[in-house]
Parts: structure tokens; sequence; C-alpha cells
């Protein structure tokens, strides 16, 4: 009897603090879902005024072209208000792929927005003419359930950066392949490569490597988080495969039903 009792003093014992750990985990949810609304607001109240801000550089430029001692210092402005405008843009890429509730997916051929990722990844990036850009596709299409603007931001953000980190001459391969019960999509480049020890750090908010040569590059240290948020949405995974000075490859797995 003594030995049940004793039992049963260390289930009660268990017991309880399982309770006291989903309690815990349940604040750390509301706070983490807090956390989210609190960026996706403060983000977007500041889109306004940024706007104003950059429409209201962009007269001012006109009104005072012959003046040579303004430009210098309204471009370094137009600099600074685009900076922040990235950062407000990303915060809210951030906060949508982080939100549990939305959106809802759908089965989709992945293909058409492999290919208008790649095309918008080229119209933003800095010297898209100085990198080839291959994208290869299968015949027949690649459906999974998902969210499509998803699935084209995830695009648009691996081959964003492959064309960032890359010097030029470098060639970039897009492929998406049909795994049965997975598509995976790899996105390989022959740019300045991760260290190891920044490979583990690449999918957190806010890290941008220490080496110069990637810092020479604007960023905010944002977009490889928000893949991985919509990666994880789609109940997938993300690898990467990289070598500093040959290149980098990024390999994403979306489960296919
Ligand atoms: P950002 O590019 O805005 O800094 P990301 O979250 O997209 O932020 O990437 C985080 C960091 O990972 C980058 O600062 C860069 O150091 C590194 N990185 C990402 N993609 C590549 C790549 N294809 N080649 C080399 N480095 C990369």
């Amino acid at each position: 009897a003594q030995e049940i009792g004793r039992d049963l003093g260390r289930l009660v014992s268990v017991q309880r603090a399982l309770r006291l750990e989903r309690e815990a985990v349940g604040e750390l949810r509301a706070l983490d879902d807090y956390k989210g609304r609190l960026i996706a607001t403060v983000a977007h109240e500041l889109k306004t005024p940024i706007a104003i801000i950059r429409a209201n550089l962009d007269l001012t430029s006109e009104l005072v072209a012959d003046d040579a001692h303004a430009a210098p210092s309204l471009d370094a402005m137009g600099r600074g208000v685009d900076r922040i405008a990235r950062i407000v843009d990303d915060l809210l890429l951030l906060a949508a792929a982080s939100d549990p509730r939305l959106p809802a997916r759908q089965p989709v051929d992945m293909a058409p927005y492999v290919v208008s990722g790649v095309q918008l990844a080229a119209e933003s990036a800095a010297r898209p003419e100085v990198l080839d850009v291959r994208t290869d596709l299968p015949d027949a299409p690649v459906v999974v359930p998902a969210d499509p603007q998803g699935l084209e931001r995830i695009v648009v953000n691996l081959v964003g950066n492959a064309l960032k980190y890359s010097p030029a001459g470098g060639t970039v391969v897009v492929s998406l392949r049909d795994r049965g019960d997975h598509a995976e999509l790899i996105v390989t480049d022959e740019g300045i490569g991760i260290s190891a020890a920044d490979q583990e750090r690449i999918f957190t908010e806010f890290f941008r490597s220490a080496d110069p040569v990637a810092r020479r590059q604007p960023g905010t240290g944002l977009g490889l988080a928000i893949v991985d948020r919509i990666v994880a949405h789609h109940g997938g995974r993300i690898d990467v495969e990289s070598e500093v000075g040959r290149g980098s490859t990024f390999r994403v797995f979306l489960p296919a039903f």
C-alpha cells in the first residue's frame, strides 16, 4: 500500500508538471501571436507615411534639380526611405506567412508560379543581365496543395538571393521535380556561398552574414525567414547545401497530399 501511495504521489506531481507545461506553451503561443499582430499593425501603419515621404522626395528632387548641393543629400534620403520601405514590406510578408489561420491551400500546379517567381525576381534584381537564369520544369504538372502566392514568394526570395549573392557570369538554375509523394524545388547558384556556421542561422529572422562580400548587398535578413515560414505552413521542409566561393543549393520539399 505504501508503494502504491508513493506511485500515486509521483503520478500527481507528473500530472501537475504537465499541466504547468501546457499552460506555459499556451502563454508562449499567445505572446507569439501578439508579437505577430503588433509587428503587422506597426508595419501597416508605416506604409502611408513612407509613401508620402517617397513622393515628396521625388517632387523636391524635381524642384531643386539645378541645385548641385541638394542632390547628394536627397539621394541619401531616398536610399534611406527605400531601405525602410523594404523592411516594412518584409515585416508584412513575415507576419502574413506566420499567421496560422491563413491562407487556405488548394491543389495547384507549381510550374506557373515558378515561372512568375523567377520573372519577378529578375525584374527586381539590381543587375539581372549579368547572370544566366535557367528554368528546368517537367512536362507534366506538379500538383501540390498550396497557397499560390506563398509558392511564388518562395521562388522570388530564393532566386532573388541567388542573383544578389552571385558575381557576374554565373548561372542560376531553378528546377522543379515531381517525386511522387512530394514536389521538390531546387535553386542552385554559383555565387559566393555560405559558411557552415552561417548555414545554421540563415533562416532566423534578421540574420545577415557578417561576410563583407555578402554585406555589400542590400537586405533585411528576413527573406529566408519568410520562405521558412511559408514552407512550414505547407508542411514541407527546406535544406541548404553550400560551399564558400563555389555556390549554394536550396531545396524545398512540399508534400503532394
Ligand atoms: P537578406 O538577403 O535580406 O540579407 P535572407 O534572409 O534572404 O536576407 O538571407 C540571409 C543571409 O543568408 C544573407 O544575408 C546572406 O548572407 C545569406 N544568403 C542567402 N542566400 C544566399 C545565397 N544564395 N548565396 C549566398 N548567401 C546567401
